[in-house]
C-alpha cells in the first residue's frame, strides 16, 4: 500500500537529490571504464604512432598499463567537474500521484484527479508491502 513519507524522509530525499552531483561514484566508474578501454586500445595497437609513424603501433601490456593512472585521473576530473555543472532535476518535476486512488499522472496533468482526489509529487509517497 502507498504510505505518505514523513517530513524528515522528504527532506532527506531532497538533500540527497541536491547533493547527487557531488557524488563521485559515477565519475569513478566512468573514468575506470575509459582508462581500461584506453589501455586495451594501446595494447591492441589501435592508436597511431604519431607524427612520422602513421601506422598503428601496439605496445606491450605492461607498458600500456602505465598509462592507466594518468588517463584515470584526468578523465575522472573532467567527468566530475562536468557533472557538477549540471543541476539535478528537482524532485517536484517528477510524476504525480493521486492521494485517494493512487493513480499516477504526468507532471503537466491537472492538480485534481477524476476520482476527486488531489495530486501530489510521487516522491512524497512510498510503496510499502502489506504485512
Ligand atoms: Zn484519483
Amino acid at each position: 500500500m502507498w504510505v505518505k513519507r514523513t517530513q524528515k524522509e522528504i527532506a532527506k530525499l531532497e538533500r540527497h537529490n541536491r547533493l547527487s552531483r557531488f557524488d563521485p561514484t559515477l565519475p569513478i566508474l566512468g573514468a575506470f571504464a575509459y582508462a581500461a578501454i584506453d589501455c586495451i586500445a594501446r595494447w591492441a595497437g589501435v592508436y597511431h604512432g604519431g607524427r612520422g609513424h602513421p601506422a598503428a603501433r601496439a605496445i606491450p601490456f605492461d607498458e600500456a598499463i602505465l598509462y592507466f593512472p594518468l588517463i584515470f585521473s584526468v578523465s575522472f576530473l573532467v567527468i566530475y567537474f562536468c557533472r557538477m555543472l549540471i543541476t539535478p532535476k528537482p524532485l517536484t518535476a517528477g510524476t504525480l500521484i493521486c492521494t485517494q486512488c493512487f493513480e499516477p499522472a504526468i507532471k503537466d496533468s491537472q492538480q485534481q484527479c477524476s476520482c476527486g482526489g488531489t495530486r501530489e509529487p510521487m516522491y512524497y509517497w512510498r510503496w510499502q508491502k502489506d504485512v
